[in-house]
């Protein structure tokens, strides 16, 4: 009966209908929900236009100047890819600007010689600040990062009125060198303990120094107008390996640097970058604990690495084994780590012991760090780079008993090559990689 068809095939219509609709639904959702596509964030971004590229060959052409001086036209038109005529262009633009300057020195194949391109190191000089427990030490470098003088103030524990100190002192300091060379001071860089927010040099805690919450950023801001860029002391440590020591060749990608200076600190590298964290906070391995029962630490943890194996703890090792104290004697002036060290390289064996132990503690904590980020290489900092000969082998070969070979086989674990105030160093490559890169790590 075609009534009833129709009504049998209406009903199915529907049905087919209500598969249709739901096959839809299905497919919206798959589209919409189901599979939703990683979004890029643009919003710091801008189009590249002419002077934006022109900007980026003419940094390009003369970071490679920097790294390779003396370096000539055709070796820079080879390595960067770039036509032998834009390498003209912005070679001499960049003579004009006196960033670089060129002489003749290497031969060539027995013909011409090519003019080889250097870096004019005093197109600009940079400063770098350090604030460790003790002091705080300005330096003035120039373009490659050369040291040409320092100053050194005492560290107060009044956080504000030293910070106003400080940048007081470094426009003084800035302004005279600047008179004394006829050279501009590019721009400051500045390493601070702790947990610190790197765009606005807030120091959130810095523990062993008892400052929370502290505007040094604003303070120093306040005082003089150059532009200021701020890091941990730890990471910076681990930058001034990037640009100054082994790793500037970009041989390194993933290595840990550990410093036990005010604390115990670490700068990691992943991918040839320092890693940061979501706010700033990564790294502060120092408070990992190592012994759950240990004693109380100032970040409110228990047993934390850095109570074992910082420079203070093998000071404060060494007292206690001499006097049955942590104290130091009466009248005697305070035992820094540099003495600890020179008193066991002349024989002073309870000197030699406390800093045994300490290698000790660093290969449990270094055992970690191992597991947790598998380094090809981890370097010890600091002052410790100066007893390298009494702790080396006793770190090594605790984390060698400790881990896989599949993890220890290929990992070293060395002191850093650079043997002085290397997160000085790492703030004056701060503003170098500013001045010389679009990338504003660490
Ligand atoms: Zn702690």
């Amino acid at each position: 009966m075609p009534g009833k068809t129709t009504r049998l095939q209406n009903s199915r219509l529907a049905t087919n209908q209500k598969l249709v609709d739901r096959y839809v639904r299905l497919y919206d959702y798959s589209l919409t929900e189901q599979i939703t596509m990683r979004k890029i964030n643009l919003e710091n971004t801008i189009a590249a236009g002419k002077r934006t590229i022109k900007e980026i060959n003419q940094k390009l052409i003369l970071n490679l100047i920097r790294e390779q001086q003396p370096i000539s036209r055709v070796e820079i038109a080879r390595q960067t890819q770039l036509q032998r005529s834009t390498v003209t262009i912005i070679t001499n633009r960049l003579l004009q600007q006196q960033w670089i300057c060129e002489g003749e020195s290497g031969r060539y194949g027995g013909g011409r010689r090519p003019k080889n391109l250097y870096l004019n190191t005093n197109r600009f000089h940079v400063l770098g600040v350090e604030v460790s427990k003790d002091e705080t030490i300005l330096a003035l470098a120039d373009l490659n990062g050369k040291l040409l003088s320092r100053e050194y103030m005492k560290t107060k524990v009044d956080d504000s009125r030293f910070f106003v100190h400080l940048g007081e002192k470094i426009q003084r300091f800035s302004k005279q060198s600047r008179s004394r060379t006829g050279i501009k001071v590019a721009g400051v860089g500045v390493g601070l303990p702790g947990y610190i927010e790197k765009t606005t040099g807030r120091i959130i805690a810095a523990e062993n120094f008892g400052w929370m919450d502290v505007a040094a950023g604003d303070y120093l801001r306040k005082r003089f107008d150059l532009p200021i860029y701020f890091g941990n002391t730890a990471k910076l440590g681990a930058f001034a390996e990037m640009w100054f020591a082994e790793s500037k060749n970009g041989s390194l990608h993933n290595f840990v640097y550990v410093t036990t200076r005010d604390g115990l600190g670490t700068g990691i590298v992943l991918n040839g970058e320092i890693y940061n964290g979501a706010r700033d906070g990564a790294a502060e391995f120092g408070h990992f604990s190592l012994f759950p029962d240990g004693e109380r630490c100032v970040c409110g943890n228990y047993g934390c690495w850095e109570l074992y194996a910082s420079d203070m703890a093998t000071v404060k090792r060494y007292v206690l084994s001499l006097n049955g104290s942590e104290r130091p004697p009466r009248g005697s002036s305070p035992l820094t780590i540099g003495k600890v060290i020179e008193r066991a390289h002349r024989g002073d064996k309870a000197a030699c012991e406390a800093l045994q132990t300490t290698a000790k503690y660093l290969g449990l904590g270094i055992t970690n760090l191992v597991f947790g980020l598998n380094p090809e290489r981890v370097i010890v900092g600091d002052e410790l780079v100066h007893a390298w000969d009494i702790i080396g082998e006793i770190i090594c070969s605790t984390v060698q008993s400790r881990v896989p070979s599949y993890y220890a086989d290929d990992l070293k674990i060395t002191c850093s090559s650079i043997k002085e105030m290397p997160s000085l160093l790492g703030a004056i490559a701060l503003v170098l990689a500013n001045l010389f890169s679009f990338a504003t790590n660490p």
